[in-house]
């Protein structure tokens, strides 16, 4: 890549969960993913853009054309965990027979070649050190898993902000953070990208793109999502509050999307494409 053209990369992705399925009689409210992803493909398509869906292995079960569609329209499947269950709840066993599960049930329902991962809430740190080693083993090339600083949730403080080569060449692409305050967060997706101040977005897409740093990305269905019915969020241990937040501004996602678009003109890219790029350098 020519790196004088400061191309501007955006490494969009959606976490493709159904947040349904981990809360209690979950299936009694509207099954809401097929047409969110159609609105995610949409949107891409606007742009001419690819993309790369992170799926969870119960996916398929609920929505057995899904992956197809998506594949059709040439995006990139990969890896988002079978159950949903945090690496650093799991042994390694335990992890190794999850993902194994996750890649068996996304091939059966048409994905073609399985090559990323992503942690559930971004839930690898410092002690889940085989994480990268068993991927690497079941034959992945990359993962983006890891969110490089202090968190509520999770958070691997001094892990670095940019792409790293791991085990036997397996690449970490954590997730873009905002600079320059107390908190750094992942402002590119989920609640922040919905929450933050859009002036504050706007500056740490220019951050990274002045930088020549891509920015990576991470939306879910349920971001988009105005028709589902209000209930408690599963991984938010019964917050009220921040149950709250998993709702707001969801009708502010594509506007603030197309502007940026606007703004940036930046190229959007699946993972799979970048890491093409990292090993050419
Ligand atoms: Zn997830």
């Amino acid at each position: 890549m020519n790196q004088e053209e400061k191309e501007h990369i955006f490494l969009f992705s959606i976490d493709l969960e159904d947040v349904r399925l981990r809360v209690k009689n979950g299936l009694s409210y509207r099954a809401r993913v097929e047409e969110l992803v159609e609105d995610y493909l949409s949107f891409l398509n606007t742009y001419n853009a690819k993309a790369t869906f992170f799926t969870v292995g119960d996916i398929p079960k609920h929505y057995p054309s899904l992956i197809k569609t998506i594949v059709a329209e040439e995006h990139e499947i990969a890896c988002h965990s079978n159950m949903h269950i945090p690496v650093t709840s799991q042994t390694q066993e335990e992890f190794r027979e999850d993902v194994c599960r996750n890649k068996e049930h996304l091939y059966n329902a048409g994905a073609i070649e399985l090559l990323g991962y992503r942690a559930p809430t971004y839930s690898v740190t410092k002690s889940t050190p085989w994480f990268f080693d068993v991927l690497s083993d079941l034959g992945f090339r990359y993962s983006s898993s890891v969110l490089p600083a202090k968190n509520p949730l999770y958070g691997w403080e001094g892990f670095g902000e940019c792409p790293k080569k791991m085990s036997n060449d397996l690449w970490e692409i954590p997730v873009s953070l905002r600079k320059g305050s107390i908190f750094k967060v992942p402002f590119s997706g989920g609640v922040y990208f919905r929450f933050l101040p859009f002036y504050l977005i706007k500056k740490s897409f220019e951050f990274h793109f002045k930088k020549n740093k891509a920015v990576t990305s991470y939306f879910h269905p349920y971001d988009i999502d105005l028709k589902q019915e209000r209930f408690m969020h599963p991984e938010i241990n019964d917050r009220w509050v921040y149950n709250q937040l998993m709702y707001y501004n969801r009708k502010g996602v594509f506007p603030r999307l197309k502007k940026v678009m606007e703004m940036f003109e930046p190229t959007i890219m699946t993972y799979k494409s970048y890491i093409e790029l990292l090993n050419g350098r």
